[in-house]
């Protein structure tokens, strides 16, 4: 059982990983899948994120056995089965509907899977008594499927996929067709659970908070094709094109055209919106990273500040609307007719039409060069001194 983070610290050259290599799908000769290159590491709890129609999936069907590839290779571990049959490939699904029986009991549903594999008889009792503990539904082992409320059957479609040990545990939108709060839930105990068992798992989303709170690592495709893989830290700080930092972050990301500037010796970045003074580093930074003064800046909401009294660095903005998420404020500003989007705590409290002074918090900004639209810069790289004193949220 894992229990701190050392244990649960995942192993890339583990050979029980399972691999996608140049895998494609095609569907009425378009593209549903193209080249990809992923590798799901053993143990991992794998998100794959993209909107709707990107090819998430397809990937999943691809790796269930549900669709067989155009091209490209599949591995679970040492063994190919790109060709093998769903039922060979050792897998469990859960998908937003679930497929169980709604007539049986929840006993019944949870036990199917082993009788059909010859499971021991109290080997299975004891496996369904595991799961059923780990998804708090040992309450209600009697009951129908069809007398449950729609929380407890994804706990139940969960505790069947789970019971067959599978070494791939696949989870297509599982929790869309829950509330909110409801999902969250659920999406806690899968964590929970996944610590628990250590199963190696592939969840399928296009909802990147949802990415963000339950991955070891996102996998961030579009068009079909794998955009950027990694921890989601390093998604939300490091987005390597401007698509991928506009579609993964609370609230929609600033991305300002801009031109680098210097006057008096001090970094400046001359955008439309006004002219931001730049923390000596991380301009710097950027200008050593971008091929030209022109940039393209990414400057989350979450990572400003908004002060009634203007400073060298900062740009006079007016309050154009407000919505108040109870901790924080997210505040739709012009600023110079162009807009930017500001979220802050909820004690800095400005009206529609009040000027505001917008600070930005460079450490956490992503500079992007404007022709190719690719990350050149993530400022949380910054090295050396000048990072411990570039602002924080001041
Ligand atoms: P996502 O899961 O990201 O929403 P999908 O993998 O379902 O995306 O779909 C990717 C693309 O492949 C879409 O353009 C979709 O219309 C197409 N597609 C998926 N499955 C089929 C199918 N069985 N027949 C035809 N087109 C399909």
């Amino acid at each position: 059982m894992h229990t701190n983070i050392a244990d649960t610290a995942l192993d890339a050259t583990s050979t029980k990983n399972i691999r996608l290599v140049d895998v494609e799908k095609k569907f009425n000769g378009q593209h549903a899948v193209n080249k990809l290159n992923l590798e799901i590491f053993d143990q991992e709890l794998l998100v794959v994120l993209g909107p709707s129609g990107s090819g998430k999936s397809t990937a999943l069907n691809l790796l269930s056995g549900l669709e067989l590839a155009d091209a490209g290779e599949i591995y679970f571990g040492p063994d190919n089965v790109t060709e093998l049959p769903t039922e060979r490939r050792e897998i469990s699904m859960v998908f937003q509907s679930n497929t169980l029986y709604p007539h049986k009991n929840v006993r019944a549903n949870i036990l199917f899977a082993l009788k059909i594999a010859k499971v021991p008889q109290d080997v299975q009792e004891q496996r369904m008594n595991e799961v059923a503990r780990l998804l708090h539904i040992d309450q209600y082992l009697n009951r129908r499927i069809d007398q449950l409320s729609g929380g407890q059957r994804q706990r139940v479609a969960i505790a069947k996929a789970l019971v067959k040990r599978p070494k791939l545990f696949l989870l297509d939108e599982p929790f869309a067709a829950l509330d909110a709060m409801l999902r969250r839930e659920l999406r806690g105990e899968l964590v929970r659970i996944h610590r628990e068992l250590g199963t190696t798992m592939l969840f399928v989303t296009h909802d990147q908070e949802e990415a963000l709170a339950i991955a070891d690592r996102i996998a961030v495709m579009n068009e079909g094709e794998l955009v950027q893989v990694g921890p989601p830290l390093d998604i939300y700080n490091r987005p390597v094109t401007t698509w991928v930092a506009s579609f993964v972050g609370p609230h929609s990301i600033n991305l300002l055209d801009g031109e680098l500037q210097t006057d008096g010796g001090k970094g400046y970045v001359l955008t439309k919106a006004g002219r931001f003074g730049v923390d000596p580093g991380v301009f710097a930074g950027a200008g050593a990273a971008l091929p030209s003064k022109r940039v393209v800046v990414g400057i989350r909401p979450e990572f400003t500040a908004l002060s009634a009294t203007p400073s060298a660095d900062s740009v006079s903005a007016e309050v154009y609307s407000r919505q108040n998420f109870g901790s924080s404020v997210l505040y739709q500003l012009k600023a110079n007719g162009a807009d930017f989007r500001a979220v802050v705590p909820v004690n800095h409290l400005y009206d529609i039409g009040d000027r505001v002074n917008v600070e930005v918090s460079w450490s956490q900004t992503v500079w992007y060069d404007p022709d190719t639209r690719k990350l050149a810069y993530a400022a949380m790289d910054e090295a050396g001194p000048r990072a411990a004193v570039s602002p924080a949220r001041a």
